[in-house]
């Protein structure tokens, strides 16, 4: 069994004019296709074949070659999902309380998170994780890195926001922080609510 490139749950063009069209589907059909590709390439014949993409993430940090792909699938396959047209605003229910006990308030949560995608240096990702006891954390990673690795905060990602320069250079060139922004307006709660229920 290999792993297989998700289809985007919606068009190409569906994130405008938060992330245009050309963007997603170069990142999506070259990016994310050629991740897909290479994991498998990097797993075939290893101790990894036939593992959950899960597994492998959690004991692959000694091979640099599953580490950068497999982390690039699952990056990758969790951001197309936590992204949507007619998004954006707040979360509620469970999500919302465990935000507001981590961060005071949902800006409170927007600010340290945007801080967290802007600071990162070079290329990598932002993520909102869940921990013990369904806490929530912010943390950011390097590269196609997760804190499913045990990296970052450690918990498990159920947000996340790729701020390599290949997600937003098309439209934004230099300026991440508006990128940040605009990432706002396009998060699906309602599937990281799932996350959050699924994970905690
Ligand atoms: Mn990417």
């Amino acid at each position: 069994m290999s792993f297989e490139l998700p289809q985007l749950p919606y068009a190409y063009d569906a994130l405008e004019p938060y992330i245009d069209a050309r963007t997603m589907e170069i990142h999506h059909s070259k990016h994310h296709a050629g991740y897909t590709n290479n994991l498998n390439n990097a797993i075939a014949g290893t101790d990894f074949e036939g593992k959950s993409i899960e597994d492998i993430l959690k004991g692959c940090k000694d091979n640099p070659a599953v580490r950068n792909n497999g982390g690039g699938f699952w990056n990758h396959s969790l951001f197309w999902n936590i992204m949507g047209p007619n998004s954006g605003g707040q979360p509620s229910g469970a999500l919302a309380d465990a935000i507001n006990a981590a961060f005071g308030s949902f800006d409170g949560f927007k600010e340290t998170f945007s801080k967290a995608a802007a600071t990162r240096f070079g290329s990598g990702w932002a993520w909102l994780c869940v921990k013990d006891g369904g806490t929530v954390d912010v943390c950011s990673t390097a590269n196609q890195d997760n804190p499913l690795m045990d990296l970052g905060c450690g918990g498990t990602p159920i947000l996340g926001l790729d701020v390599w320069e290949h997600a937003y250079y098309l439209n934004y060139q230099n300026r991440r922080p508006d990128y940040i922004n605009a990432f706002f307006h396009i998060i699906n709660w309602d599937a990281v609510s799932a996350n959050y229920e699924a994970a905690k």
